[in-house]
């Protein structure tokens, strides 16, 4: 997408500007509803209102079966629920994949430290979950947590078929959608996962705010304690601009035009092509139709956002959470790539037009 600045940004991954009506919906929010959502007058039942119609809107799109507690960020939500699962008896292990974003992947020694086995699943060489080692590592007492798509790769995984295993074999089953809610039906099926955090800054909603959907049988352990909002669950006054503009960007999500996308990424990945060795990773896989994530032979690619930096084009390089490392992404060497070049990430949203990639795809050629 073109920025005001005349600047180019493809890292719709990473974060998007509010959306125009987001925006409204947050000013329109502060001006309707100021007051404590707690307070007992008129002026707190009408913030009350606005808190729990949105949290039943966000509950009707996600068509899930259960409650949602709102939390500062998905990385509050992804901690709030691996956590209390860490702390939750009947649980004795901890199956995660190799590739969850840090916000689940760092909570490893934490989990450990309250006495649960962790075990870490791998993934093939096109980006997807073992489902055999999978099947084989879940017991009755497991909660798995499997992210919906791969930040960085974009491939889907298969979390219908996860959930429907984690069925049969009475394990619970949580699923980080922050990169799939908004870009893709979220492929569950029949089988709905026991509990799923989103963001709202992902799908042009403010950011700040993040939420945890849960059914009956996730045991929520407050990490956040206090005044007892949120049913208990997650203390401190409840932010209505927040929430409302929140809500109103999960109404304004339209799958079926972000499906589009898939087209010119295609085009994109294929003029590349044309000039570079490119390698894409996860090509093979189902991948959210915004997202290329590839090496070119000869090109750093940390060097190569640099250059576009001053190109002012800003692409990222992978997770914007790690910035650029040193060693290639994780994801990469998980799925069997050690000797690449370090990749880069273009990622695009629906404010993104055909002129704006061809652009993007005119100066990297022009410029490597
Ligand atoms: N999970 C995934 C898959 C993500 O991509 C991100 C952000 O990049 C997060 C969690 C964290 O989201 P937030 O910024 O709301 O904490």
């Amino acid at each position: 997408m073109r920025l005001d600045d005349g600047s180019y940004y493809f890292d719709c991954n990473a974060t998007i500007p509010m959306k125009r009506k987001a925006v409204k919906a947050f000013l329109d929010g502060e001006k309707m509803a100021f007051a404590n959502p707690s307070s007992p007058y008129f002026a707190g039942m009408k913030s009350k209102e606005v808190l729990e119609s949105s949290r039943a809107n966000i509950l009707r799109k996600l068509r899930f079966e259960g409650e949602l507690v709102f939390t500062s960020s998905a990385t509050e939500a992804n901690n709030l629920v691996i956590l209390s699962a860490a702390k939750n008896e009947k649980i004795k292990k901890i199956i995660i994949s190799k590739i969850e974003h840090p916000s689940v992947y760092e909570l490893r020694q934490i989990v450990k430290s309250f006495g649960k086995e962790i075990i870490e699943i791998g993934v093939d060489k096109d980006g997807v979950v073992d489902l055999e080692q999978l099947e084989n590592a879940i017991s009755s007492q497991s909660f798995v947590s499997i992210l919906t798509a791969h930040n960085e790769t974009g491939v889907i995984q298969p979390v219908g078929e996860i959930a429907r295993i984690c069925e049969r074999k009475m394990a619970l089953f949580h699923t980080d959608a922050v990169q799939g809610f908004g870009k893709i039906e979220l492929p569950f099926g029949e089988t709905n996962p026991n509990a799923i955090t989103i963001s709202s800054h992902k799908i042009g909603g403010p950011k700040g705010v993040g939420a945890l959907a849960f059914d009956k049988k996730i045991e929520l352990i407050p990490m956040i304690c206090g005044g007892g909002q949120e049913k208990g669950l997650r203390s401190s006054t409840e932010s209505i601009p927040l929430i409302f503009s929140f809500s109103c960007a999960v109404d304004l999500i339209d799958t079926y035009r972000f499906s589009k996308l898939k087209e010119i990424r295609d085009e994109m990945e294929d003029n590349l092509s044309q000039k570079f060795g490119l390698t894409i990773y996860g090509k093979n896989s189902e991948r959210l139709p915004n997202t290329s994530f590839f090496s070119i032979r000869g090109l750093d690619g940390r060097e190569a956002q640099r250059i576009l930096n001053e190109n002012k084009i800003y692409v990222g390089t992978g997770s914007a959470c790690h910035g650029a490392g040193k060693n290639l992404p994780k994801v990469l060497t998980e799925m069997g790539f050690s000797n690449e070049e370090y990749p880069i990430r273009v990622s695009i949203s629906s404010l993104t037009k055909k002129r704006d990639i061809e652009k993007f795809t005119d100066i990297f050629c022009s410029l490597f």
